[in-house]
């Protein structure tokens, strides 16, 4: 027994210390054989896995999320790749170089996608903890299709060069699966251009590997400074909540880093009242403020994950607003080639004259407002 014990402390002194979260990446459920593991895989699963081209996968613990005999599980159905991901109706071909405006006038590096003046979204890496199958960076991240120079360096030489950037939304990929000390060297770098005030980090590690705040890493992001740090992740059903969820985002927020939520609307997934609504209550309930709720981007070969446009703002109506916390609510928006578009409910004004505003709540009860001339 001394014996051993002896041995184990000598050799964790010797060897590097490999972190709960790199064994996660390590052991990336991505064969049929792992995950075979958590669900029993269906003929149609089996098939689509087959005959995918794509990059498929998730972290052992996300896995351990999904159920297994519900073919319909929603962890399951962004995780287990679809035979309809080889369809394609409503998406755009070259989606990617479309919507970021690669093909534009401006001469930027591949790693700066620009659609407004003030911020920028820096993609510092392609690799995920999860290929989420409705992916709309899928050409770069799941097809890997579009090879993009992700040269970190280049793309801060950049954002020096223009004044005007006030914020820089750090993505990927994932940005957090960089080690440590490369997260630190982007923040710190950031921070001595003088026009950056901001610095925000787009990643679903939160949710698919909570794991990765380690204290390593909230020693990266946390204290007090000048240019704070936003992080927002993406949660898009209750199920992806757990504990370990809960005490990520309280050690994000309690070192300093303010965390909201990016949902994706998806058919069959989140596109019902209860779930929609138990989803942002629960977020809130660990302290993520819901931010926005995407209308699914037309990237080709995720059409089944598609609902009419009109579905976000039924939601917010039906499951949000005026039945649940003001802070539950998201922004519904879609992002396009020109930058987020909001695409709200329209129908809180029943009528408008020159006199007043009709107004409509929830329960379609009415109310006015004076109508004021300029
Ligand atoms: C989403 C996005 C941003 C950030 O938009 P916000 O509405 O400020 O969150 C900035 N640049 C690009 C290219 C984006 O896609
Ligand atoms: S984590 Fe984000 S970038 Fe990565 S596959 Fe999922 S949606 Fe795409």
């Amino acid at each position: 027994m001394f014996i051993i014990k002896e041995n184990t402390r000598k050799s964790l002194t010797v060897a590097p210390k490999i972190e709960e979260w790199q064994e996660q990446m390590r052991n990336m459920v991505d064969t049929i054989d792992k995950l075979e593991k958590y669900i029993n895989v269906t003929d149609e699963e089996r098939e689509a896995i087959k005959t995918t081209s794509a990059r498929w996968g998730t972290t052992p613990y996300f896995a351990s999320l999904m159920g297994r005999d519900n073919a319909d599980d929603p962890i399951r159905k962004q995780v287990v790749p679809s035979k309809k991901e080889q369809e394609n109706f409503y998406g755009i071909e070259n989606y990617l170089i479309h919507k970021e405006n690669r093909s534009g006038e401006e001469n930027r590096p591949d790693s700066i996608a620009r659609q407004y003046r003030d911020r920028i979204a820096f993609t510092v890496v392609n690799i995920c903890g999860n290929y989420c199958r409705h992916c709309f960076r899928k050409e770069l991240v799941v097809d890997e299709s579009l090879e993009l120079r992700l040269d970190v360096d280049e793309g801060l030489d950049w954002i020096r060069e223009h004044t005007e950037l006030r914020d820089i939304l750090v993505t990927g990929g994932d940005p957090l699966l960089l080690p440590d000390e490369q997260i630190e060297y982007i923040i710190r770098k950031l921070r001595e251009i003088p026009h950056i005030e901001m610095i925000r980090f787009g990643s679903r590690l939160p949710i698919v590997l909570p794991h990765r705040i380690t204290k390593g890493l909230q020693k990266v992001l946390g204290g007090y400074h000048r240019v704070p740090i936003w992080l927002n992740t993406q949660c898009n059903h209750p199920n992806e909540i757990t504990e370990r969820t809960a005490e990520a985002v309280w050690d994000l927020l309690t070192c300093g880093v303010n965390v909201g939520n990016q949902a994706v609307l998806m058919k069959g997934i989140n596109d019902d009242v209860e779930t929609f609504r138990e989803l942002h209550q629960k977020l809130l309930a660990i302290r993520i403020r819901p931010y926005y709720v995407f209308y699914l981007e037309p990237a080709p070969g995720i059409d089944h994950f598609r609902t009419p446009v009109e579905k976000g703002a039924e939601l917010i109506r039906d499951a949000l607003r005026g039945h649940t916390s003001g802070l539950a609510q998201p922004m519904y928006v879609v992002a396009t080639n020109i930058g987020k578009i909001p695409l709200m409910p329209d129908y809180y004004i029943q009528e408008k004259n020159e006199q007043e505003y009709v107004l409509k709540n929830y329960k379609g009860e009415t109310t006015t407002l004076p109508n004021i001339p300029e």
